[in-house]
């Protein structure tokens, strides 16, 4: 099969297309034919080595939809030709990925298997970080950096669905329009505003109860100065570049916040809680409740374009590879 390999850690060239063995299905696993694969921030933070994989080379990637083409011993959850998709296992910029069964998610109809590839990874951190890592309730005010991002698309229509106000922040008025599509009640340019006193000023001088942080470095100190006491930091990743250390006697000076940096893999570390939360995200997507943004789809070879435009702030939705 074809698949993408990263010999060495380092920029989008260290993506190369070749010829490998196909991967046969082991105890509890299954081989799926991928018919898309999804292009996530995380995939970067893999290539350039800020996030560790134990050993070189490796195939990157960790979404992906298709069908089912072998299963091995004891697997139960799904059967050779169920279209199916799945999020947070390694290995799928490539023409076959195998995962363990446990993982699969079978694509209902009326949702195609390109469709399932872009939801499953970026739809589901919204799911995770509007329902439980900080559950809205109508009346919250919440910020939504990076709106018109692939999470961020996705974020601020799930937090209007829970009735919050959202408040959107995005680099360019193109991207402004797109955050404003996605449900924004209100957008703030952080290239050129300071969102903290913009977002104060919108909210009648408060803070707001949450800020759902992709962005990191250069967002997270405005950030904390602009939370209402006893608000929630969820800083969920670092597009600008890691958040340095941290004293945590600053959240006591701020007003008795609260920081948590979360990971989809602990809110879907179990079967029923990734069935509930990729069945709501599938169902509000046939429901027509959510809509997903597919910015563009690209051959698997062009990978290293496809981290090019999404680290270069080109992309405003999901970036898929078509094998
Ligand atoms: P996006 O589509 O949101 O792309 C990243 C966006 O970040 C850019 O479009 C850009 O929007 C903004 N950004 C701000 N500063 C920079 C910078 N210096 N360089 C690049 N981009 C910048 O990506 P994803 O939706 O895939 O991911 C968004 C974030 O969510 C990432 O940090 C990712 O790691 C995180 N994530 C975390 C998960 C978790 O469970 N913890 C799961 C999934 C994603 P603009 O131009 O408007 O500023």
């Amino acid at each position: 099969m074809k698949a993408i390999r990263i010999h060495s850690l380092g920029g989008p060239e260290v993506l190369k297309l070749e010829e490998i063995p196909d991967p046969q299905p082991g105890e509890g696993q299954a081989v799926v034919r991928v018919e898309a694969a999804g292009v996530n921030y995380v995939d970067v933070y893999f290539r350039t080595g800020l996030y560790k994989m134990p050993a070189l080379p490796f195939i990157p990637g960790q979404e992906a939809a298709g069908t089912v083409v072998a299963v091995g011993p004891g697997v139960t959850e799904v059967a050779v030709g169920d279209r199916a998709a799945y999020t947070g296992i390694q290995g799928t910029y490539a023409e076959l990925a195998v995962a363990p069964a446990a993982r699969l998610v079978k694509i209902p109809a009326g949702i195609t298997t390109r469709q399932a590839a872009a939801a499953m990874l970026q739809g589901i951190t919204a799911h995770y970080l509007a329902t439980s890592t900080y559950p809205l309730q109508p009346g919250d005010v919440c910020i939504v950096h990076a709106a018109a991002g692939g999470v961020g698309q996705l974020l601020c229509q799930i937090a209007k669905l829970r009735g919050a106000r959202v408040f959107g922040t995005v680099s360019t008025e193109a991207k402004a329009r797109i955050a404003r599509e996605a449900g924004a009640d209100e957008v703030i340019l952080y290239s050129q505003q300071d969102f903290s006193a913009e977002a104060k000023r919108l909210n009648g001088g408060k803070g707001v109860q949450v800020i759902y942080d992709g962005v990191g470095r250069t967002t997270f100190d405005k950030g904390l100065d602009t939370l209402a006491p006893r608000g929630l930091m969820a800083l969920f990743g670092q597009a600008s570049g890691p958040v340095p250390p941290f004293d945590p006697s600053i959240l006591n000076q701020k007003g008795s916040l609260y920081l948590t940096r979360p990971s989809m893999g602990h809110y879907i570390a179990d079967r029923d809680e990734l069935m509930w939360r990729a069945g709501e995200v599938l169902g509000w997507i046939a429901e027509g409740k959510l809509r997903l943004s597919i910015d563009r789809e690209m051959p698997l070879a062009q990978a290293a374009d496809a981290h090019r435009a999404l680290e270069g702030r080109e992309t405003t939705g999901k970036v898929l590879l078509i094998p």
